[in-house]
């Protein structure tokens, strides 16, 4: 009989998990290994919520397997290295994004898109290599594999550094690889949450003109004024879409749920690029027509290789681009899942694990 969560390895690790897809999370002890000669073990500090986060709770996609520890934007301080680590020593500031593992032979693995191979191993939710669940961020102590460690920058606030872990590297990744980050290009955003937003920074960054394209007329003002973008479009609003048809070269979709892609399509200059990196749990119509007549294309990206990560990271230091967050305390969690739910959060819930997390 395999043994339990709390059995299987030989340290003590303590969380919050969900233990069926009612969406509600709770305290639960289970064990992590020890530290292997290639891993580096670190406290936990600060842990993002994603969206991804709630979709795989509730069992959203179907994927899920119960007790479920998420978290993948996770950071903290080193307190243990392996023998054979080179890059990380006790005290070193790093976080954790979507995942711990992967086959390192493969072609994707060979040309440093882990995020690509069919074995790859996501930091909850996956078996590893010794056949253990792995266990995210939402815990006190998280152990990988020195490869899927990402150095943060010094400069770099930890709390709102945690985000682009996962947010920012699903919206960066995308950004170089469609071509879609040179000055004076015109990006649309679609969905100004967690992602969103900060897609917009590095667009900005990047000396792109940014629409964000949402359905919360309340995010306007900020959106404008805060994150820096330079036009703001209401999608339910024809009126408003059909002021910016044929001007976009190209669009992040980052939302969560179903939505027409009809008003996009649109958006785009001929060859314009939609790009999709939200994950709604059914289908989309994709209308052909208007592909067709401007020659666009649609593509997905999934988050990004472990040396595009700390490429991300490391722009993202020089740029001084955090997210925009919401610090709560880890009992806040449920409360922080049903606002996610409604987009209710400027613009990530992180968990300030380090100050709240207190073993039962
Ligand atoms: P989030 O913070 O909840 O943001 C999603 C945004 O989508 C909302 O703020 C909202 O923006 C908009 N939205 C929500 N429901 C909508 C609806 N019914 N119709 C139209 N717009 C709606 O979520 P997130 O953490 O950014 O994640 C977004 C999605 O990306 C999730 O599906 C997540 O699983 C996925 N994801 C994918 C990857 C990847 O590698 N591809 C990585 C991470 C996350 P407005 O209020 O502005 O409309
Ligand atoms: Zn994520
Ligand atoms: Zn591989």
């Amino acid at each position: 009989m395999s043994k339990s969560p709390e059995e299987e390895h030989p340290r003590k690790a303590f969380g919050w998990a969900a233990r069926d897809s009612s969406g509600v999370l709770s305290p639960f002890k289970f064990s992590r290994r020890a530290t292997g000669e290639e891993d580096v073990t670190f406290k936990v500090l600060y842990c993002g919520i994603c969206h991804s986060d709630l979709h795989s709770i509730k069992n959203e996609w179907g994927l899920s397997t119960y007790p479920l520890l998420p978290g993948h934007e996770v950071v903290g301080v080193v307190t243990e290295v392996g023998s054979k680590v080179t890059k990380f020593k006790v005290g070193d500031k790093v976080g954790v994004g979507c995942m711990v593992g992967a086959c390192h032979s493969c072609d994707h693995c060979k040309n440093d898109l882990e995020n690509y191979c069919p074995k790859s191993i996501q930091t909850y939710n996956s078996t590893y290599h010794d056949g253990t669940r792995t266990y995210g961020g939402y815990s006190d102590f998280m152990i990988a594999n020195e490869r899927y460690i990402v150095r943060m920058p010094e400069n770099m606030p930890l709390d709102g550094g945690a985000p682009l872990l996962c947010a920012g590297i699903t919206v960066y990744s995308p950004m170089k690889y469609y071509g879609l980050c040179s000055p004076g290009m015109h990006l649309g955003v679609v969905g100004l949450g967690g992602l969103g937003h900060v897609a917009v920074k590095f667009a900005k960054a990047f000396g792109m003109k940014v629409t964000v394209i949402s359905t919360s007329p309340a995010k306007k003002q900020e959106a404008l004024e805060r994150l820096g973008a330079d036009d703001f479009l209401v999608s339910r609003d024809q009126g408003q879409i059909q002021t910016a048809i044929g001007t976009m070269d190209g669009i992040i979709d980052t939302v969560s749920a179903e939505h027409p892609l009809l008003p996009l399509m649109v958006l785009l200059k001929t060859n314009g690029k939609l790009v999709m990196v939200g994950a709604p749990n059914r289908p989309l119509d994709l209308p052909v027509f208007p592909l067709l007549m401007g020659r666009k294309m649609v593509g997905g990206s999934l988050i990004g290789g472990l040396k595009e990560t700390q490429e991300m990271i490391d722009f993202a230091g020089k740029h001084s681009i955090t997210a925009d967050i919401e610090l709560i305390p880890i009992d806040y969690l449920n409360t922080a899942m049903e606002r996610l739910v409604k987009a209710d959060v400027k613009y990530r819930f992180v968990i300030d694990i380090g100050n709240t997390l207190t073993p039962a």
